[in-house]
C-alpha cells in the first residue's frame, strides 16, 4: 500500500467513509483518493510524491493557484496578531466595503464561515423580510447542505443518486419547490400553484455542481421579471461565481441585478468564509438590527479576511486577470470541442470563463435532466486516466473543471495531449 491508501485506510476506522466531504471518497470514480500533501500555483502533490495538474483548486477557492506567497503572508502576517477576537476587527469592515463598492447590487453584507451558512442565512432572511415561507429552486443546483436545501440538489448529493437526503424532516423539505434550470416556465407555474406564498427564487447563475450549465440568453433577466411581478426575492448562489467570471460574478457578466446574493470560496481564498448580502433595506433584518436572528464565533475571522482580502485586492489591481483566464477558457473549450468532434466521442462541453465541463452524453445539456444521460460509467474511466497521466479533474461528472489565473497554455494543451491520446486508446 502507498501512503495515501494507507492514510485512507487509518481514515476510515475513524472519519465517516474516511473523508470529510463526500466527493472526496472517489466513490463515483472508483479507485483510491489520493492525499494531497503540499500544492504550489497551478500544481499539486500527493503524499506519495506524485504531482497533478489541478484543475480543482479546492473547489474554486484558489482562482490565483495554490500557495500565493502575498495571500500567505497576509494570512501569516494576521496570525501573528492572534487567531480569533470574538469581537469585530478592521479587516472585516475592509472586506464588507470591498465587497460592496465591487458589487453594485449589495449595500450591506454580512461573513458567515461557508457557503452553507450563507444560504441558510439568506433564505432566513428572504422569509424574514416577505414574510412567506415557500423557496424556489431548481433541481440539480447545489446550495450547500442546509436541510431545507438538500432537494434535487446537485454535486456530491447527485453523484451518490441521492436526491433528497436521509434525516432531513418532511417539514423542512416542505416549502422548498424545485423548478427546471432554463425553464422560466416552470417557475411561473409554481408561482401559479402558490400564489402569494413564495419568499424566493434561489439559483446559481451559472449552474455549476450537476456538471457547468450555462444560462440560457434571457433566463436570468425572465427570473428577475417573474419576482418582480410576485414581490418574491431574487437570490444569486455565487458561491462558485463571484470574483469568478468578474469581479462583479455572474450579476455583473449577466447583467441582471439579484436582491441577495451569496458568497463562499473565493472571497476566502482557501479559508473558511461565507458572505451574504443585497438591498440594505432587506439586509437591515438581520440582527441586532432586525428580527432575523444571525451569528458565528468565528464570523469574520481576522486571518481569514486577511487571506481574503489580499486575494480580493489582487483581482481588483489586476482585472486583466480576468480577461487572460476567461480567454484561457473559450481557448480550452474551443480545442476541447474540436478534439470531441474529431474523436467522434458523444461528449458536450460546456461551460463559462474559466468554469468548464466535459459531459459523457451526445445531448445538449440544459438542466439537470440532460446533465443526468451522462454516461457515468464512462466518465470514471476518463477520469481514472486522466489522473493516472498527472491531471487532476474533479472525481465526479457533475463538477467543474476550474482553471485558475497560474493554469499556463502548456498545461491546457498538455491536458488536451492526455484527453486526445484516451480517445486514441479507446478508439
Ligand atoms: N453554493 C454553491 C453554489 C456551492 O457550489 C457550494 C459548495 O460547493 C455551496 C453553496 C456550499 O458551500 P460550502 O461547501 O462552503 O458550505
Amino acid at each position: 500500500m502507498n501512503r495515501s491508501e494507507q492514510l485512507f485506510e487509518r481514515a476510515k476506522n475513524v472519519i465517516p467513509g474516511g473523508v470529510n466531504s463526500p466527493v472526496r471518497a472517489f466513490q463515483a470514480v472508483g479507485g483510491r483518493p489520493r492525499f494531497i500533501a503540499k500544492a504550489e500555483k497551478e500544481m499539486i502533490t500527493d503524499v506519495d510524491g506524485n504531482t497533478y495538474i489541478d484543475y480543482i483548486g479546492s473547489w474554486g477557492p484558489m482562482i490565483l493557484g495554490h500557495n500565493h506567497p502575498a495571500i500567505r503572508e497576509a494570512a501569516m502576517e494576521a496570525a501573528g496578531r492572534g487567531l480569533s477576537f470574538g469581537a469585530s476587527c478592521p479587516a472585516e469592515v475592509e472586506m464588507a466595503e470591498l465587497i460592496c463598492q465591487m458589487v453594485p447590487s449589495i449595500e450591506l453584507v454580512r461573513m458567515v464561515n461557508s457557503g452553507t451558512e450563507a444560504v441558510m442565512s439568506a433564505l432566513r432572511v428572504a422569509r424574514g423580510y416577505t414574510g412567506k415561507n415557500k423557496i424556489i429552486k431548481f433541481e440539480g443546483c447545489y446550495h450547500g447542505h442546509c436541510d431545507s436545501m438538500l432537494v434535487k440538489a446537485g454535486s456530491g448529493v447527485m453523484t451518490s443518486g441521492v436526491p433528497d437526503s436521509a434525516g432531513v424532516p418532511e417539514g423542512c423539505a416542505k416549502d422548498t419547490l424545485t423548478a427546471v434550470y432554463n425553464d422560466a416556465d416552470s417557475v411561473r407555474s409554481l408561482f401559479s400553484q402558490f400564489p402569494g406564498e413564495i419568499a424566493a427564487v434561489i439559483v446559481e447563475p451559472v449552474a455549476a455542481n450537476m456538471g457547468v450549465v450555462v444560462p440560457k440568453e434571457g433566463f436570468l433577466s425572465e427570473l428577475r421579471r417573474i419576482c418582480d411581478e410576485e414581490k418574491a426575492l431574487l437570490i444569486f448562489d455565487e458561491v462558485i461565481t463571484g470574483f469568478r467570471l468578474g469581479f462583479d460574478g455572474a450579476q455583473g457578466y449577466y447583467g441582471v441585478t439579484p436582491d441577495l446574493t451569496t458568497f463562499g470560496k473565493i472571497i476566502g481564498a482557501g479559508m473558511p468564509v461565507g458572505a451574504y448580502g443585497g438591498r440594505r433595506e432587506i439586509m437591515e433584518m438581520v440582527s441586532p438590527v432586525g428580527s432575523v436572528y444571525q451569528a458565528g464565533t468565528l464570523s469574520g475571522n481576522p486571518v481569514a479576511m486577511a487571506a481574503g482580502l489580499a486575494q480580493l485586492h489582487i483581482l481588483k489591481e489586476n482585472p486583466k486577470i480576468y480577461e487572460e483566464m476567461n480567454a484561457m477558457g473559450d481557448y480550452f473549450r474551443a480545442e476541447l470541442s474540436q478534439l470531441v468532434k474529431t474523436a467522434g466521442a458523444p461528449c458536450r462541453v460546456t461551460g463559462v470563463g474559466s468554469l468548464s465541463c466535459l459531459f459523457f452524453t451526445g445531448e445538449e445539456v440544459v438542466d439537470y435532466r440532460s446533465a443526468k444521460t451522462s454516461d457515468v460509467s464512462a466518465f470514471a474511466d476518463y477520469f481514472r486516466y486522466m489522473l493516472a497521466h498527472g491531471i487532476y479533474v474533479a472525481p465526479s461528472q457533475f463538477e467543474a473543471i476550474f482553471l485558475s489565473s497560474v493554469h499556463t497554455k502548456e498545461d491546457v494543451d498538455r491536458t488536451l495531449t492526455v484527453i486526445e491520446d484516451y480517445w486514441k486508446e479507446k478508439a
